[in-house]
C-alpha cells in the first residue's frame, strides 16, 4: 500500500483519476456499494476517498410521552469499508477523520486502528455541524478545527500518543489530507483568513489539498495561485461534482456555497428532463477536466456518491 503522494508523484502528464464515495445509508450491504463502484475499478483510481458521517440528534418519544434526546448515526463507519477496498481492490483507500462528534482519545483509537489494518493515508476534517443544530460545537475533550485534528495525527506519527509517550510504542505513518474551499469556506469572515487558516493546516502536517466542489475552473486557477501567494506548496486536487439532475442546479449552491456559471446555468435551466440536464452536466465535467488537464492538475478527484455511470462517462472521455 502507498501514500496518496506517492500517488501523485508516480502521475506522468495526465493526472490521476480518484474518486470519493460515501457508505451506505444504515442497513445498507458493502457487497452492493462494492458492485456499485467497481466499474470505476477499470480505470485504476490509486486511492479511493471514504467519506464520515457523524452522528445526529433526534427527538423520540418515551413512554410517558415525553421527548427525549437520542444519539444516532446513519451510515456506519469508514473501518470496515476502507478494508473492503483494500484487501477487494488492492486499493489504497483515505478515510475521513473528523473533529466533530468525537474526542481525542476515541479518534486516537480510530487512528489505531486504520494503522493496524495497513491504511497509509487520512483525510483530516474538522467536519460539520450536527444536525439539527446550527452551528458547529467540538466535544469537550475533541478538537475545534482541522488543524488540531492534523496534530494529533501528525504526533502519531512521531511516536507520540495522547497519554503515552514512550519509544516502545510504534510510529503511525500516515499520509495527511485536508480540505481547501477556492469559493472560500462559508463560515470564514473574508478570503485572507481562510487563508492564513488553510496554511495553519499545511503548516500542522497536511500534504496535499482536496478542494471542495467547483462548476468555474477560473475560481480553481485563481485559487492555487493564491495559495502559492500564502505560501501554501502542497499539491491542490481538484475536486469535481458531475450535476446529475436539474435540482442540483438550486441544491448544490446552498450545501456547498458555490457559485454556478451562468451560462452553465442557463442550459440546465433550459434542459427539458433531468436525463437533458445529466447530459449537460457529463459535458461541462467533460470540458473542465480538459482545462484542468491543461494546467497539469496532479489528480482528478470525483465525487462519486457510489455511483458510477456520470462518472464513468467523464473519466472515458477524458482519460
Ligand atoms: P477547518 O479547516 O477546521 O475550517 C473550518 C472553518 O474554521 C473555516 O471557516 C476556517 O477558515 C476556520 N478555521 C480553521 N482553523 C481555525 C482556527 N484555528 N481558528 C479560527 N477559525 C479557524 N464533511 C463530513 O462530515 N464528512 C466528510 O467525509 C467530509 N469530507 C470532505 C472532503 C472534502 C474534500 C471537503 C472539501 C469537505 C469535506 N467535508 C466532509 C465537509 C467539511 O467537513 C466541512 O466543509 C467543514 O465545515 C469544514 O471542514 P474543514 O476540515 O475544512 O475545517
Amino acid at each position: 500500500m502507498a501514500k496518496v503522494l506517492e500517488h501523485l508523484a508516480k502521475a506522468d502528464e495526465k493526472p490521476i483519476f480518484s474518486i470519493e464515495i460515501i457508505p451506505p445509508a444504515k442497513g445498507g450491504k458493502i457487497d452492493e456499494l462494492l458492485a456499485d463502484i467497481e466499474p470505476m475499478m477499470e480505470l485504476k483510481p490509486p486511492f479511493i476517498d471514504v467519506t464520515f458521517h457523524r452522528e445526529e440528534y433526534i427527538s423520540v418519544a418515551g413512554p410517558d410521552g415525553s421527548l427525549k434526546e437520542i444519539k444516532t448515526r446513519k451510515r456506519p463507519g469508514t473501518v470496515g469499508l476502507c478494508s473492503a477496498i483494500m484487501h477487494k481492490f488492492k486499493i489504497d483507500p483515505v478515510p475521513h477523520v473528523l473533529c466533530g462528534g468525537t474526542t481525542k482519545e476515541e479518534t486516537e483509537d480510530l487512528l489505531i486502528d486504520l494503522n493496524y489494518l495497513g491504511i497509509k493515508n487520512v483525510m483530516a476534517l474538522r467536519g460539520d455541524h450536527a444536525k439539527p443544530f446550527n452551528s458547529f460545537k467540538p466535544f469537550k475533550d475533541g478538537h475545534a478545527y482541522a488543524n488540531e485534528l492534523i496534530g494529533q495525527i501528525k504526533d502519531m506519527n512521531n511516536g507520540k500518543y495522547l497519554h503515552e509517550d514512550s519509544e516502545y510504542l510504534s510510529k503511525s505513518d500516515f499520509c495527511i489530507g485536508a480540505a481547501a474551499y477556492p469559493e472560500k469556506h462559508f463560515e470564514a469572515e473574508n478570503a485572507e483568513i481562510d487563508f492564513q487558516n488553510l496554511k495553519n493546516k499545511v503548516d500542522a502536517g497536511a500534504e496535499y489539498l482536496v478542494t471542495q466542489m467547483f462548476f468555474d475552473n477560473q475560481k480553481y486557477f485563481d485559487f492555487v495561485k493564491k495559495c502559492r501567494a500564502h505560501d501554501i506548496n502542497v499539491p491542490i486536487i481538484p475536486g469535481l461534482k458531475i450535476l446529475s439532475t436539474k435540482k442540483q442546479l438550486d441544491i448544490l449552491p446552498k450545501i456547498f456555497f458555490l457559485d454556478m456559471p451562468e451560462d452553465f446555468k442557463k442550459m440546465v435551466q433550459e434542459a427539458k428532463d433531468d436525463k437533458a440536464a445529466r447530459q449537460i452536466g457529463i459535458e461541462w465535467a467533460i470540458e473542465q477536466c480538459k482545462q484542468l488537464i491543461q494546467f497539469r492538475v496532479p489528480a482528478l478527484h470525483f465525487y462519486t456518491m457510489s455511483k458510477s455511470t456520470t462518472t464513468m462517462a467523464v473519466a472515458k472521455a477524458v482519460f
